[in-house]
């Protein structure tokens, strides 16, 4: 196992983590608690979670693993929303909630989760909010370091970066679109926070996918070996987080550490050019569009089209995609949608891949009719 440091906060982590978002539902949650067993013994020393994962299970089954880990040996995280409590008090409460369930005395990385648009951020750091309750807790020792994850894109993450709040940042950063995430994991970095990658796999598109990514992959290796590999031997992310449901999960990702050799200059370039070629060309995250007179958030919409040209996304499934991308995702902090487009051509003038972007808004603004604006 690869082991790296956390930042400056002088822990000492291993470059693959554990997330207990993707236990086998089928399984008791004893079983699934033996996998966090298995981990540690390949040297994972990283595990996260959060209280509403496994359908709010998976802090409990971290419990029952943890009761027999020794304390010393691994690092534990989870997090809480600040749109989920009511003030301080009731934050706190809920630490105290995550750490009884989960048996253990502190809680190594606490993270302010899931911010999607500043406003959350600004929630947080109210006052009687959920950045003063994590302080409390943290200087009671309930809680060794405030960390927080966002959704956001690397511009936008870099703001709450220099507020120096945080000790470190859990992104969702992979293979596949690291050109629109990285300027955060490296303002991160450059700033001396750890930087925890989710989301590895792209939501499993990679591993589901292989046939049509086998450019991803080098000698001797799939392409999910080498989108893990991408992360784990990237200096500037420190763990590469993986939802594992199974043992052999964990033994490809410990088999990529074991020999994690960062991607060349060659091969980042054959993966950005392969991305970005064809008719149904893809959008390599320039941002030369960035010019629209109607403020449409043209880049977003392209790397949603992405996963539309790339996973083939079936016509029936792209409205529940615009949904999740308007409240979760890409989407959550913009008002002007695509059908604001009113065909002025400047993007397209610009547009370094030459794409339609016109056409392309329109099909996205088909599957966003529906859904009702915040
Ligand atoms: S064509 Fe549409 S998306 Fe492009 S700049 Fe003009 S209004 Fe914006
Ligand atoms: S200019 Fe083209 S390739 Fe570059 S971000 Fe905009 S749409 Fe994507």
């Amino acid at each position: 196992m690869l082991y790296k440091k956390y930042g400056n906060t002088g822990e000492t982590v291993s470059a693959v983590g554990m997330g207990g978002m993707r236990f086998d539902m089928e399984l008791p949650l004893e079983k699934s608690a033996e996998l966090l067993h298995y981990a540690l013994e390949k040297g994972i020393n990283y595990f996260d979670t959060a209280p509403q994962y496994h359908e709010g299970k998976s802090e409990e089954i971290f419990g029952i693993a943890f009761q027999q880990m020794p304390r010393d040996k691994f690092m534990v995280s989870t997090k809480l929303m600040p749109e989920r409590i009511t003030d301080a008090a009731d934050a706190y409460r809920k630490v105290c909630m995550s750490l009884e369930k989960m048996h253990v005395d502190y809680i190594d990385f606490f993270h302010v989760w899931c911010i999607r648009k500043m406003a959350h951020y600004d929630d947080a750091m109210r006052s009687d909010g959920l950045y003063e309750a994590l302080l409390k807790a943290k200087s009671e020792g309930l809680i060794r370091h405030i960390v927080f994850s966002s959704h956001q894109q690397g511009d936008e993450v870099k703001k709450i970066i220099k507020t120096g709040k945080f000790e470190g940042v859990l992104l969702g950063v992979n293979i596949l679109n690291f050109p629109y995430r990285w300027n955060g994991v490296k303002a991160a970095c450059d700033s001396g926070m750890g930087v925890v990658a989710m989301n590895p796999l792209a939501g499993g598109l990679i591993p589901q996918n292989e046939a049509k990514l086998q450019f991803l992959a080098g000698k001797n290796e799939t392409p999910a070996e080498a989108a893990l590999r991408f992360l784990i031997a990237a200096p500037e992310i420190t763990v590469a987080l993986n939802g594992f449901s199974c043992r052999e999960h964990i033994d490809t990702a410990c088999k990529v550490a074991d020999n994690a050799r960062p991607f060349t200059k060659a091969e980042l370039k054959k993966v950005k050019d392969n991305l970005g070629e064809g008719a149904t060309s893809i959008c390599t995250s320039c941002g030369y569009c960035d010019c629209c007179p109607k403020n449409i958030p043209i880049v977003k919409y392209m790397q949603i089209y992405n996963d539309r040209v790339l996973f083939k996304i079936p016509e029936d499934k792209l409205q529940e995609h615009m949904a999740f991308q308007h409240q979760w995702g890409l989407l959550a902090e913009d008002d002007s949608w695509a059908e604001a487009c009113i065909a002025c051509g400047r993007c397209e003038k610009s547009c370094t891949q030459h794409l339609p972007i016109i056409e392309r808004l329109k099909d996205l603004a088909k599957w966003e009719k529906p859904l009702n604006k915040k």
